[in-house]
């Protein structure tokens, strides 16, 4: 079989933007100062581990600083380089103007595997990186603000908090340094599941707009349809385990890094989560088929297909077989440029990674606002909203007693009326509301526009007119 020469993610990235700036009218000069990334900074440092040096490659890498700071999250992992840093920092930047929070694009990576560490151990090499990333301004508040991504989470973004916190004694928005930390190290409810989340939310509101859900050639709700997921990762599982709970879908297939599980009749997503926890891989879960060739399930019959791990999963050798519908990118650049043009003339619908992944960032957003603010959302006007709710309810009373058995109160509208809003629900109807208006967004450019046929171009075309309009604001 001959090899088929697919494009660097880079290029993939810059392939999908330059479908999307061909279609615009930008000023000559400002497409290619979009496009391309402003700097990358290579560190190369060393850790004293058992007895002996250990020298480490890490990147944090800048696209574009038209809104700062910069935001994107750090990865762990053995394929970090680069390229690949650059194309998630271009993402970043699109993928924040897409969801309206305030931030350029940025992206780090560290090459290592972690799950060869003991904790103690990741905490010298996430201290160490930090402060090389600290001492030239790559994590700080004001100018780049890193979170989680593969390979990391709180825990390693409480060290990174902590060590810029004592490089930095004076400096009161510390806390605001990263996103994404434990609740109690300046965290924000919800965070941890806000990507899966933000999975529901968006697929929730692509199935809001029939006329859209007739261009995958489906009908109806996320109720019964079958679920395809790739990673049961924090967002995969997140994404499948609200998606299965709360809206009705059948998660029929796992894909994991030691094959895949596939059961017509549903998968309960938590009790596969347990028995991973427990057994480090779906490998011998009971209540389904096991295929030791994972990637042969991505091409298996079902309505949704959530690719939630690597890169370039559905790429020039597996595009054409597959048969989902409709394909939601909860992973970064999971599709290639060349599988998204074959899917593209196949009338697959993709909801393109820099909307479909956005919850993270969004909820990153608000953590960061929080630690600005130091207050917790809706520590002032909880109380004060209840007790005006207790006035209406009081009436409510009143007109029971007096109407007898004509009319009584609802049993629980009492309970769930007097409750003011916390933090875990004011972010979740932010987040909501932001994939809600980003969504009608981009739909409404794919809709308008006869030569934009594909959700990807229309969010490509909505963030760079947004990105381009703060850069003339600049003057440039
Ligand atoms: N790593 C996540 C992403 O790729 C989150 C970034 C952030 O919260 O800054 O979107």
């Amino acid at each position: 079989m001959t090899a088929i020469k697919e494009p660097s993610f880079r290029e993939s990235v810059d392939l999908m933007f330059n479908r999307a700036a061909a279609l615009m009218d930008l000023p000559p000069g400002l497409e290619e100062k979009i496009r391309v990334c402003n700097a990358t900074y290579t560190v190369r440092f060393g850790v004293r581990l058992r007895g002996q040096i250990h020298t480490f490659t890490g990147y944090r890498s800048v696209h574009s600083e038209h809104m700062e700071p910069v935001k994107g999250g750090i990865r762990y992992a053995m394929a970090v380089n680069q390229d690949e840093v650059e194309a998630l920092a271009a993402l970043m930047t699109y993928k924040c103007a897409l969801v309206e929070a305030p931030f350029g694009g940025s992206k780090g990576g560290l090459r290592i595997d972690p799950r060869k560490y003991e904790e103690h151990e990741l905490e010298q090499i996430t201290r160490r990186f930090a402060y090389e990333l600290a001492k030239r301004d790559l994590i700080n508040p004001s100018q780049n603000v890193p979170a989680p991504d593969m390979g990391t989470g709180e825990r390693e973004m409480a060290w990174m908090a902590d060590q810029y916190a004592r490089m930095n004694t004076t400096d009161i928005n510390a806390r605001a340094c990263v996103t994404g930390k434990p609740l109690n190290a300046g965290g924000i409810s919800g965070r941890v599941e806000a990507t899966g989340r933000g999975i529901q939310y968006a697929l929730r509101e692509f199935f809001r707009h029939p006329e859209d859900v007739k261009k995958a050639g489906m009908s109806g709700s996320l109720d019964g349809k079958r679920v395809i997921v790739q990673g049961l990762g924090n967002v995969g599982y997140h994404a499948a385990k609200f998606l299965s709970e709360e809206d009705g879908s059948l998660v029929v297939g796992i894909i994991e890094r030691d094959g895949a599980i596939y059961n017509p009749e549903g998968i309960d997503v938590e009790a596969v989560h347990q028995w991973i926890v427990k057994h480090g891989g779906v490998n011998g879960y009971p209540d389904a088929t096991h295929t030791a060739e994972g990637t042969a399930v991505l091409e298996e019959d079902c309505d949704i297909l959530i690719p939630a791990a690597l890169e370039g999963v559905i790429n020039l050798s597996n595009a054409e077989r597959i048969k989902a519908p409709l394909i939601i990118e909860a992973a970064n650049g999971p599709v290639t440029a060349g599988a998204d043009e074959v899917l593209r003339k196949k009338g697959t619908v993709i909801i393109p990674d820099m909307y479909a992944n956005a919850g993270g960032v969004t909820v990153s957003y608000f953590e960061w606002v929080k630690n600005l603010s130091h207050i917790r959302f809706g520590r002032m006007q909880r109380r004060q909203e209840e007790a005006r709710h207790e006035l209406i309810v009081k009436e409510l009373e009143r007109l029971d007693r007096y109407l007898g058995d004509a009319w009584s109160m609802s049993p629980d509208f009492k309970a769930k009326y007097l409750k003011g809003a916390d933090e875990l629900e004011l972010v979740r109807s932010g987040l909501d509301d932001t994939m809600r208006i980003a969504y009608q967004a981009m739909s409404e450019v794919w809709h308008d526009r006869d030569d934009v046929d594909d959700l990807r171009t229309a969010a490509y075309i909505v963030s760079i007119d947004r990105v381009a309009k703060s850069y003339r604001a600049k003057g440039l």
